[in-house]
């Protein structure tokens, strides 16, 4: 039978013997928890001379004596013969120190477990019978998977870290689509500030006491103004709360992440951002469109369509080699043409709007400027959706549309 404990090494002496592959497997989870290592042995293992050195370890030049095990809280012996390890993990029950005893078939009084850190959770996996190190790293994978991508239920119940901040990029729309990041970090959180637009299927899945706030516009509706989100997060962090940020797309691509960030940094909040696919590229892929592609655009210039048109979208618009990706450019439709007509680029220019990326109702409009606005209108395009103006918005790009003599010859 094995008691597993979880126990604190940090500052104490930790008796290595031996200094081969094995110790060099095993020490740096020790030294990453700062234990007091020494190490015995007449010769060390690259590997191990290499963290010797890194890390300042003691080394004790020779083979192992009783009087080693002096002051030691726990040994670990391995040093190649069975009966060095049976006779140091024998001293060790005459001094009453736990040993691991890494020897083929031995058990020793303590063993290493597989581990596994998520955020501020460990796991361990061991065995009752014998040593079955394989099985355990495999049980330990399968647990870190789930902990990876938030499956398990690790919300604090007890309030004994302090409160933080992370602004979670959502991506467009799925939630297979979210990085197993965010998933962890939704699952750890107390609180979730969300928007209307992204992976907000995903906040069907939390725990019904987790408190979620909706901040999003609606179109029409009043929007929280952003000093209130921000005094909102750092509100929630101060209390103790971890909170996520769960944004549309990528956090800094049009989604004041920057200006979240500044608010927590200013009220001396730990805040991470955790990036994702945004719709600037997200949305023209859900539609076929590459937002570069070899030998037809070689740039892409993203642009708020709400904004003036600076003299860099006027320049990217007049380029045939540049692709411009305009968000929140739906009611500005008209304004964007106009401008990319009056900066010079040729009617003829494709263009498509993609309503709707990654969700069922996805929809496609291709058009030229020329064009644009009649087409939209006639489709009653609407938000959100983000336009593509640019010769990789060809609908003949990828597959190009066999010329009908070829066609018929097939
Ligand atoms: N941070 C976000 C952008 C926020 S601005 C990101 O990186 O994607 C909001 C604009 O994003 C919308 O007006 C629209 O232009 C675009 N958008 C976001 N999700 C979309 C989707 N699923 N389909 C089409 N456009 C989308």
């Amino acid at each position: 039978m094995t008691t597993m404990f979880g126990l604190t090494l940090a500052g104490r002496d930790v008796l290595f013997v031996g200094g081969g592959s094995v110790a060099a497997r095993r020490l740096p989870r020790l030294i990453e928890e700062g234990a007091a290592i020494r190490i015995v042995a007449p010769a060390l293992s690259a590997e191990t001379s290499a963290l010797v050195e890194r890390h300042g370890l003691a080394w004790i030049r020779r083979g192992v004596r009783e009087r080693d095990l002096e002051g030691a809280w726990l040994v670990h012996t391995a040093t190649g013969s069975a009966r060095v390890d049976a006779d140091v993990a024998a001293w060790c029950e005459r001094a009453r120190v736990f040993c691991v005893n890494a020897s083929d078939g031995a058990h020793g009084s303590a063993r290493l477990t597989a581990e596994t850190r998520s955020g501020d959770v460990v796991v361990a996996v061991s065995s009752d019978a014998g040593v079955d190190p394989r099985r355990a790293a495999r049980v330990r994978n399968a647990i870190a998977g789930l902990l990876e991508r938030g499956a398990l239920p690790v919300r604090r119940v007890r309030d004994t870290a302090r409160g933080r901040v992370a602004l979670v990029g959502g991506g467009p729309g799925p939630v297979d689509l979210m990085t197993v990041r965010a998933r962890r970090l939704l699952a750890e959180a107390d609180v979730v500030i969300a928007d209307r637009l992204g992976a907000v299927d995903v906040l069907r899945e939390l725990d019904p006491d987790v408190e979620v706030i909706d901040v999003g516009k609606q179109p029409g509706l009043h929007p929280v103004p952003q000093h209130e989100i921000n005094a909102l997060i750092v509100a929630h962090a101060r209390a103790g709360r971890r909170v996520v940020r769960l944004k549309g797309g990528d956090p800094f691509v049009f989604g004041r992440g920057g200006e979240e960030v500044t608010a927590c940094l200013e009220a001396g909040v730990a805040v991470e951002v955790v990036p994702a696919p945004t719709s600037a590229v997200a949305v023209p892929q859900a539609a076929g469109i590459p937002v570069t592609q070899r030998g037809v655009s070689g740039a892409m210039h993203v642009v708020n369509g709400q904004a003036e048109l600076g003299s860099g979208t006027l320049a990217a618009l007049a380029d045939d080699t540049v692709t411009t990706v305009v968000l929140m450019g739906v009611a500005a439709l008209e304004r964007i043409v106009a401008g990319a007509l009056a900066a010079g680029a040729p009617g003829s220019r494709p263009v498509a709007i993609v309503e709707s990326g990654h969700a069922p109702q996805q929809r496609t409009t291709r058009t030229t400027l020329a064009d644009a606005v009649a087409h939209a209108r006639a489709a009653g395009v609407r938000n959100p959706a983000v336009i593509v103006i640019g010769e990789v918005a060809r609908p003949d790009l990828l597959l190009p549309v066999p010329a009908p003599e070829h066609a018929a010859a097939g």
